[in-house]
């Protein structure tokens, strides 16, 4: 008896891979989905703090970081976020919007694993799990899949591993190897979405404000023009920050650069303290309470090297406005340069992976190697935080089930 010969094999059984198996699956195409781990979908079972921010409703390819900011553009009209809503309604799946367009489940994560897990029944999609890759050659036409379960035979296999954020979890580099194997470039990973971090010594004065939170304008690099912006909540922690607001940023960070930080956007601070001048007797320290946490009067003020001493207890009245204006733009510009990130095991996502310029857009089959496909996190797009990263898997994985051949 002839060995099987899959149709597709499925690399990873996370968001993308679930959705590119079911999807080819359902139309009539013999798919078998492998993935390491034990459990399956555990990235999509701790999202959203258990209750998965699975799509954002404004998603647009400007919410993504790519070398080809264009590259996306085509998979995410295909299957956008009303699509997504559209499957949930047929499982009954519950949901609520949260901030920004964001969308979670109101139950649970666990809801959006078995939808996906029925999905895949209804294509009769096979299933090995755990069942680790060893590695995979092109031999002919067909792809040779060996693994601790013995050789895999394929027409055509979709890379659906993932990337390196959270290895605790079994995320691995395994896409990006298997690129390299097969001649294709990849854009330099790098944690994202994660939390920045600053050398002991420079940031113990500010370890005291740890757990405090605050809404702020970020932008990086520290210059006249930043190449991005966001307005989010930043909170400090023992060794840097993070926060919402400092996970957008952290991906567009680079190495070396500084942040600058407005820590009262929404206030013209050179006015309000030049005004307060003819107020009286009130303090600055009490002047600046009014608008920040009491904390972060108390901490920031003193800890900033650039401000004279006791400012906090002086009264506003007495201080040149040549000080009150400095110590306004320290507030609307706080400069500082990170050490580095929290790293691949306190971030969400990898940014970088397989190169778009390999792919084709419309199915993200690679361009040189026929048969060969990259999907979801692997690939070089990455998403902001607020359910756009499982939008492109969504995405992407149903551009690429839909584009795979079925059998001559
Ligand atoms: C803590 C956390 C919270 C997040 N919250 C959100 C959120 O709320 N909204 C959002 O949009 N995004 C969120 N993300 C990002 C999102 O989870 C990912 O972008 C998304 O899961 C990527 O989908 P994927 O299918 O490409 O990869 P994954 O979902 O990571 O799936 C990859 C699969 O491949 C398997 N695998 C890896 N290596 C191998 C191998 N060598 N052999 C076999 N199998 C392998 C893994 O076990 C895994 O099942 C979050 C990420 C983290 C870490």
């Amino acid at each position: 008896m002839a060995a099987l010969v899959y149709d597709v094999a499925v690399i990873g059984a996370g968001a993308a891979g679930m959705m590119a198996a079911s999807v080819a699956g359902q139309r009539g195409l013999r798919v078998v989905l492998i993935d390491h781990a034990t459990k399956l979908g555990e990235k999509i079972r701790i999202s959203g703090g258990g209750r998965c921010n699975f799509t954002n409703v404004g998603t647009t390819p400007a919410n993504y970081i790519s070398k080809n900011p264009h590259f996306c553009r085509s998979a995410l009209s295909g299957y956008t976020p009303q699509d997504f809503l559209r499957l949930l309604k047929d499982y009954g799946i519950a949901w609520h919007e949260k901030h920004k367009g964001q969308l979670f489940c109101d139950d649970s994560a666990e809801d959006i694993i078995q939808m996906l897990r029925q999905e895949c029944e209804k294509g009769h999609v096979s299933w090995r799990m755990p069942c680790a890759v060893e590695s995979i050659a092109k031999q002919g036409d067909d792809f040779s899949i060996r693994s601790n379960q013995g050789t895999i035979t394929a027409r055509q296999v979709v890379i659906a591993t993932g990337g390196m954020a959270i290895p605790q979890l079994g995320a691995t580099d395994f896409a990006l190897k298997l690129a390299r194997q097969f001649d294709l470039k990849v854009i330099e990973p790098r944690p994202a979405l994660v939390p920045l971090q600053f050398d002991g010594g420079e940031w113990q004065p500010f370890a005291a404000l740890s757990g405090l939170s605050a809404p702020v304008r970020l932008s990086v690099p520290a210059v006249a023009k930043p190449r991005m912006k966001f307005d989010e909540d930043l909170l400090f922690t023992h060794r840097g920050l993070s926060g919402p607001g400092i996970l957008q940023i952290s991906s567009y960070w680079d190495p070396g650069e500084a942040l600058a930080i407005d820590l009262a956007p929404d206030v013209n601070m050179e006015k309000l303290l030049l005004d307060a001048k003819s107020g009286g007797k009130q303090q600055v320290g009490n002047l600046l309470g009014q608008y920040w946490p009491k904390r972060l009067v108390e901490h920031w003020l003193p800890a900033n090297p650039t401000l004279p001493a006791g400012l906090l207890q002086q009264r506003v009245a007495d201080v040149p406005d040549k000080v009150l204006k400095q110590l306004a733009a320290s507030i609307h510009r706080w400069e500082l340069a990170p050490s580095g990130t929290a790293g691949y095991k306190k971030a969400e996502v990898m940014r970088g992976g397989v190169d778009t310029a390999m792919l084709d857009q419309r199915s993200l089959q690679v361009r040189s190697v026929p048969g060969l496909y990259f999907i979801g996190e692997a690939v070089d797009v990455t998403g902001w935080l607020g359910g756009y990263n499982f939008q492109w898997a969504w995405a992407s994985g149903v551009a690429c089930g839909r584009a795979l051949q079925p059998a001559a």
